[in-house]
């Protein structure tokens, strides 16, 4: 990556130490496929709350949701995490999150089903999911807490050869308009040992879910679920009884890589829209860059995108080719959120009234810093699992 003569990252060549040319032909499909379908259409989805279902199958035409599925359903196995991370960029440069987050739901909904669902679950439900007809959500946080998952209180009794679902889940992505949830749920005693994982189609009676309004990430479909004395078949188990709770930890680590790969592309985003603003922009006689204290804004900007980013690809890096890198995924998720936390309020500044303004990229993107910071493991909890798995 070389910075001089900076124009903008998303014009940066890949690092050959990690991506090829097949990664290299991704992103520019990738990227055609958002200028054509996503940036024009995202202002209106975000002001309207939701984005086309249509989506869906536009995206499975490309490829977008067959990446890492079993061949004999319809997917595309064998993609590595650098594919994710090319994908998340590409998605960043339309100037927000919130479609990516609902579009890609089924890439923290059914790696429990693709590893340990049953032959008869995986006929049934991954054709769908890879041809953009059908959506998969992951329901785990509840309005009781999502930090602490050992503690759920969803309850899933067995009577016969059905578990009757009682409880309600929160924030879900893809909550109103998801078909399959794959649910965290009590089969059995207090603590970790107790959790199982569930199917449940959108479809079971007693099963109601309501939208909810967000601070950003608009266009993203967020939802309260509640399940009312549900019916679910026995062969719904995902896994073994009892045994979700590993299920849920080992499937945060490639969604905090996800997590991590879109902030810092929406802090690539700030930095880019902030240099060209500047570049025009004219206070005291002369552009906002010949100021010193503004350039050094993104020198900033550019020391922490570059670090966060190196630090991304080196994690990835670890986990096609080590044993699951835990410490550092909670570390480099934990230091995006700051990195983009940090560009979107200096590029904001540097846009002064205008960064203010409804329809900046960065002022969306000010309003979604915080879902990064707080989704798939908040900043606490991140220092805290580093910081165990460390020894200290
Ligand atoms: C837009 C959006 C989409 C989401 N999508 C999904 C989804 O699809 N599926 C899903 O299951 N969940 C989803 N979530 C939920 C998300 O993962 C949780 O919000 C997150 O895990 C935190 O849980 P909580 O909100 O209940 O906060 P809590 O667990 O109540 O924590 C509140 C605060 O206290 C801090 N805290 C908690 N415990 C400790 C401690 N021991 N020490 C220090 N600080 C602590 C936390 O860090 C946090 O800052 C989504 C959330 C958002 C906002």
């Amino acid at each position: 990556m070389a910075l001089s003569d900076f124009t903008s990252w998303f014009d940066q060549p890949l690092s050959k130490l990690y991506y090829n040319e097949d990664h290299e032909s991704w992103r520019h499909m990738y990227r055609r496929f958002v200028d054509k379908e996503i940036a024009p259409n995202l202002d209106d989805w975000e002001d309207q709350g939701i984005f086309p279902r249509e989506l869906y199958p536009k995206a499975a035409q490309l490829g977008v949701l067959q990446m890492g599925y079993p061949e004999e359903y319809g997917g595309v196995p064998d993609t590595d995490h650098f594919f994710s991370i090319i994908s998340a960029q590409e998605q960043a440069r339309s100037g927000g999150g919130g479609v990516n987050s609902s579009l890609i739901t089924h890439t923290i909904g059914m790696p429990p089903i693709v590893n340990l669902g049953t032959e008869e679950m995986k006929a049934k439900i991954i054709p769908g999911i890879v041809s953009g007809e059908k959506i998969s959500a992951l329901a785990i946080t509840e309005p009781s807490g999502g930090s602490d998952v050992a503690a759920l209180q969803t309850t899933a009794k067995r009577e016969g050869d059905h578990y009757i679902v009682n409880g309600s889940k929160m924030f879900i992505t893809s909550g109103t308009r998801a078909d399959f949830f794959t649910v965290a749920v009590r089969t059995g005693g207090l603590g970790r040992s107790g959790i199982s994982l569930l199917l449940i189609e959108k479809d079971t009676p007693g099963f109601t879910a309501t939208s909810l309004k967000k601070m950003g990430w608009h266009s993203s479909d967020t939802a309260a679920l509640y399940f009312n004395d549900c019916k679910v078949p026995v062969e719904n188990l995902i896994g073994k009884e009892n045994e979700g709770f590993s299920i849920i930890v080992g499937n945060f680590n490639a969604e905090r890589l996800g997590l991590a790969a879109m902030a810092n592309a929406l802090a690539m985003v700030c930095m880019d829209e902030s240099v060209a603003w500047a570049r025009e922009r004219k206070t005291f006689g002369k552009r906002l860059i010949d100021h010193q204290v503004i350039r050094h804004k993104f020198v900033e900007m550019a020391k922490r995108i570059s670090a966060t980013q190196a630090f991304i690809e080196k994690t990835a890096w670890q986990m096609e080719n080590e044993s699951m890198p835990i410490t550092e995924l909670s570390m480099v998720k934990l230091m995006a959120a700051e990195t983009m936390e940090f560009c979107a309020r200096e590029a904001v500044q540097v846009f002064g009234g205008s960064g203010f303004m409804h329809g900046n990229k960065v002022e969306r993107i000010y309003r979604e810093v915080r879902v990064y910071a707080i989704g798939g493991g908040s900043e606490e909890i991140m220092r805290e699992l580093a910081a165990k798995q460390m020894a200290f």
